[in-house]
């Protein structure tokens, strides 16, 4: 008798069951806008030059492959450190922040929910309704209840600040809260500086602990201005928050699994304190991040030239989301759907919609167009031979 005979088949993603059923798919000019990767306009996921560069220089120095810190590679943490607070943070002058390299955004925010598990064991989270569906997969598999707070609005297709103002004061003190910095996944839909100043009032006042996702830093409007709320909570006088960043769609770099983990303290001792448990918490899971990945963004941001050309290289990208994002709201119009201009206001890569899981269904059996059933579509897999295809089959299945 097997030991495992007593377990039942899991439900899989359902985003990569979508991907499977694309792949599957055998008609011509069939479209996948379901995943969750920027490709550029040949329809690829581009490897950036800057990259490239670090890449062919660490094969021609064919270096032994050791152990990393436990806290990993020490040139990777001190320029993410510098890239999420800003160069001339005061909080990095006065030794505030532990930061460890992780295993992508994602290992960030597990290991900084078993962190604050530890820490505080009573608290709950408040993510945001919807968030990116791992938010509540990770915290919970941490032990955290997780709760939500009002976020995205159907009917303007922009944000209930006023729904999120009143759940989040609602809030227990102590409850960490958290917030996606920017490129909201997956509505798209984010808060100017004026709301986040005053988020981070609501959160000061309240007591609440901020847990700051930044997966994709630099991909609306640059990387300073996509790191405002972070940058608000450090000048805020909160003592203490969490960051997790992902440079997965900044560098392009998904499979090397590179993130980052930052817990800013409220004086260099307690950063180090927190930083000594932050390890522990590491050494229980994978003991070490592995090497490659954090060799190739620390290369780069480390270099001033391949620093340029990789700001160079992202600008690059988000120009073509917003372009992509202009191009299908004004064609939609042209087309007799001009109901589609927050397209346009909202960020990132991804948008909500507005599409029915009905109309999703059309768009997929119809037009062999793919996307999620809340609607969710990656405006980063449109490029200028699929545009008009897409258009022409959102304004047939909204009419
Ligand atoms: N947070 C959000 C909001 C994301 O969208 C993603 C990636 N889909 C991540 C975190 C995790 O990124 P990574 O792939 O680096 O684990």
């Amino acid at each position: 008798m097997s030991h495992f005979a007593s377990v039942e088949m899991t439900p899989g993603d359902p985003i990569l069951g979508l991907t499977e059923a694309y792949l599957a798919d055998t008609r011509p000019g069939k479209v996948n806008l379901g995943v969750g990767i920027y490709y550029d306009e040949q329809g690829r996921i581009p490897l950036l030059r800057a990259v490239r560069e670090v890449e062919q220089a660490l094969a021609l120095e064919a270096k032994p492959r050791g152990y990393l810190p436990i806290d990993g590679l020490p040139a990777y943490t001190q320029a993410t450190q510098k890239l999420v607070f800003g160069a001339d943070s005061p909080l990095l002058a006065a030794g505030r922040v532990a930061t460890s390299q992780t295993i992508g955004g994602s290992g960030a925010l597990r290991i900084g929910a078993d962190l604050l598990k530890k820490v505080l064991p009573k608290a709950k989270i408040a993510i945001s309704n919807p968030s990116w569906e791992n938010h509540r997969v990770v915290f919970s598999a941490a032990g955290f209840d997780v709760v939500d707070y009002a976020y995205y609005d159907a009917a303007t297709h922009g944000l209930d600040f006023a729904g999120m103002l009143a759940d989040l004061g609602k809030l227990e003190p102590g409850t960490v809260v958290l917030l996606h910095a920017c490129c909201h996944n997956p509505t798209g839909v984010d808060l100017t500086a004026e709301q986040w100043k005053q988020v981070v009032a609501l959160v000061k006042d309240h007591n609440l602990l901020p847990f700051v996702d930044m997966a994709y830093q630099g991909f609306d409007k640059g990387i300073d201005t996509d790191a405002t709320a972070v940058r608000l909570f450090a000048e805020s006088g909160i003592e203490s928050f969490v960051v997790a960043n992902s440079y997965s769609k900044s560098f392009s770099l998904y499979g090397e699994r590179v993130g980052a983990l930052s817990v800013v303290g409220a004086s260099r001792e307690e950063a180090l304190r927190v930083q000594s448990l932050v390890k522990r918490t590491i050494r229980s899971n994978y003991s070490s991040p592995s090497t490659h990945g954090g060799a190739l963004v620390a290369g780069v941001l480390n270099s001033v030239e391949l620093r340029a050309m990789w700001e160079q290289e992202l600008t690059e990208m988000r120009e073509r989301i917003h372009a992509m994002r202009a191009g299908m709201v004004q064609k939609l119009a042209a087309s007799g759907s001009p109901q589609f201009g927050f397209i346009q206001q909202q960020a990132g890569m991804f948008s909500y919609s507005g599409l029915s899981k009905a109309q999703v269904d059309k768009l997929r059996e119809d037009y062999a167009i793919y996307a999620i059933g809340t609607g969710r579509i990656c405006v980063a897999a449109l490029n200028h031979a699929n545009l008009d295809t897409v258009v022409s089959a959102v304004a047939a299945v909204s009419k």
